[in-house]
């Protein structure tokens, strides 16, 4: 039997559905990018500066979302965009992540000269880049957030649309939750599904199940981004659980931003056990401090999940990823090939 290490975790391939492109960048990146830009950030030195971002002691949600200024201090401009999301599909290349979903709010780059359109431009060929240099696959899922104006929310989903043929495949609603109900968005949502890109939301991370609630049943997101909160809902959580609606369960962010009190408390392994479709993700690589075999490691330590569970979410992952039938496909056949490889008795 296989046991979960995290040398077999490296080793069982895995999609990361739920990663910020501003909260993921590499230390040294930000420092070199800073330098050339003439932009100051809290430390000088790459480990000290991980440390800095990391939010171990968030005190809430917007405390953790307040580090997202320096990272962005550093990405406006093209040639940075292309560089930070090259880089952050090498770093799951390296890890043995074989499909990245990548997202970020476009309109957040745009403080210096950089347009909308270019804001999506420079990403997407960067993860051009990213996908040729290791052969993994890459998409992009454009932001909205929840705190603006819904008629900039529709204008990135317009953008969304207009790139849907060159790597765009979903549309998420990002922010801080209480007082912003997803359906304020609702047209953009709707624009994004009518023309065939996936919608994920950010729900019951910050705020309870009626927030879940509000993301699947007015806005028919088919996934949500944490849920965390769902088993305060029973009936919602049945509704899950028959429709095989997929959380992207990002523990140690949730920890950080207090959603919940410790990862032995995080609701995952609930949900795992109720048969819910769970995949692990990082949230933010950098601002988190962590990576995807990371999470896969304290759901085996902390959650008590075995290797057929961890097994379970990396699928579930695949079987989420907002691509074409065919594309998924040949994902999943790959991943079941080298997954019976893994289980084979060891000589
Ligand atoms: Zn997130």
């Amino acid at each position: 039997m296989t046991t979960a290490t995290r040398d077999t975790i490296q080793a069982l391939p895995r999609a990361e559905l739920h990663v910020h492109l501003d909260g993921s960048l590499r230390a040294e990146t930000m420092l070199e990018l800073a330098r050339e830009g003439g932009v100051s950030l809290p430390a000088e030195d790459p480990d000290q500066l991980a440390l800095a971002m990391r939010a171990s002691h968030a005190t809430d949600l917007v405390d953790y979302l307040r580090r997202f200024e320096w990272t962005l201090s550093v990405m406006q401009s093209a040639p940075a965009l292309h560089r930070i999301t090259r880089e952050l599909v090498e770093d799951h290349a390296a890890e043995g992540v074989r499909y990245v979903e990548v997202r970020y709010c476009p309109a957040l780059n745009t403080q210096g000269d950089l347009s909308l359109v270019e804001a999506v431009e420079a990403p997407l060929q960067g993860l051009s880049a990213g996908m040729a240099a290791t052969g993994i696959q890459g998409r992009i899922i454009l932001c909205g957030l929840r705190n603006t104006d819904p008629s900039l929310s529709l204008r990135i989903a317009r953008v969304a649309v207009d790139f849907k043929d060159e790597g765009v495949v979903g549309f998420d609603l990002a922010g801080p939750e209480a007082g912003y109900p997803a359906h304020h968005h609702l047209e953009a949502i709707e624009l994004a599904r009518e023309n065939g890109l996936g919608v994920t939301l950010h729900a019951g991370e910050a705020w309870g199940p009626e927030s879940i609630r509000d993301a699947v049943e007015r806005c028919g997101a088919q996934r949500i981004g944490h849920g965390t909160r769902l088993h305060e809902d029973r009936e919602l959580e049945e509704i899950f659980r028959t429709a095989g609606i997929p959380l992207e369960v990002c523990l140690t962010s949730n920890v950080q931003t207090r959603a919940v009190p410790s990862l032995a408390q995080h609701p995952a392994g609930r949900y795992v056990a109720l048969g819910i479709p769970i995949t692990l993700c990082t949230d933010n690589r950098l601002i988190s401090g962590t990576t995807s075999v990371d999470e896969y490691w304290q759901a085996h330590q902390h959650l008590g999940l075995g290797w057929d569970e961890l097994v379970r979410m990396a699928r579930e992952g695949f079987r989420a990823a907002f691509l074409p039938e065919s594309e998924k496909s040949s994902l999943l056949s790959a991943f079941e090939a080298e997954v019976r490889v893994l289980n084979l008795p060891s000589p």
